[in-house]
């Protein structure tokens, strides 16, 4: 396997540092991106600590290629805010469209470049999914008629099958937005696009383990882990 650590908008205000690792077998790519909100912590570290375990060869990639952004909004992160303008506002909304924000732009020429198979943006949100429809706290969304559905349900599956209380299962939240990452990358990419959600009021290290799981579980529905 082959590393490449870069910088994504070098020489910007908001210059990332990002991983592309490239199996040595040929395959489909993924996407992977997380703080596009600079407060949700426990995705950021999520996606840090699977860089650190295919680093170390803990997981291994088995084809095609893996591109992780794990923390795309440095200047939100540094203060602990979400960020304004909302970031995931910020996509381009149409083929031919760059978007408006410079990062926003400069993450979605990444992934025009890699044309990933699946694409996930990992985040956090208030309340239980389970108590009420109206929060997206325990959630995994994707676009309606997605091809990325049966993978979704899946997923909720198997990580719902090791959480004994119930009020902590994920569901499954079918939804258009315009200028999120998640329905660019769906309808400009073609991607299987999925938002993750962990629910902050979760303990930290729970929070940091379903998005690992999830994660895990989508890289190996395209294949690319075993
Ligand atoms: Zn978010």
């Amino acid at each position: 396997m082959q590393l490449l650590t870069l910088q994504l908008a070098p020489g910007s205000g908001y210059a990332t540092t990002y991983y592309d690792f490239r199996a040595d077998r040929s395959g489909p790519a993924a996407m992977i991106i997380s703080g596009v909100h600079g407060n949700e912590t426990a995705s950021i570290a999520a996606a840090q600590q699977l860089v650190k375990q295919l680093k170390r060869g803990e997981l291994q990639l088995m084809k095609g290629r893996l591109v992780i952004v794990p923390l795309v909004n440095q200047q939100a992160y540094r203060r602990k805010v979400r960020g304004r303008p909302d970031l995931n506002r910020q996509f381009p909304r149409q083929s031919g469209s760059e978007g408006r924000n410079g990062l926003a732009r400069a993450v979605f020429r990444l992934a025009r470049q890699v044309s990933p198979s699946w694409f996930l943006d990992l985040h956090e949100a208030n309340g239980l999914s389970q108590l009420s429809s109206r929060v997206l706290g325990q959630t995994l969304i994707t676009n309606p008629r997605s091809p990325a559905i049966p993978a979704v349900q899946r997923q909720i599956r198997k990580v719902n099958a090791a959480i004994p209380n119930r009020n902590h299962h994920f569901n499954r939240r079918l939804h258009e937005l315009p200028g999120s990452a998640r329905t660019a990358a769906a309808r400009l990419l073609r991607a299987k696009a999925v938002t993750v959600e962990t629910c902050w009021s979760l303990s930290r290290a729970s929070r940091i383990r379903y998005q690992k799981k999830i994660v895990r579980g989508f890289l190996q529905e395209a294949g690319l882990l075993k």
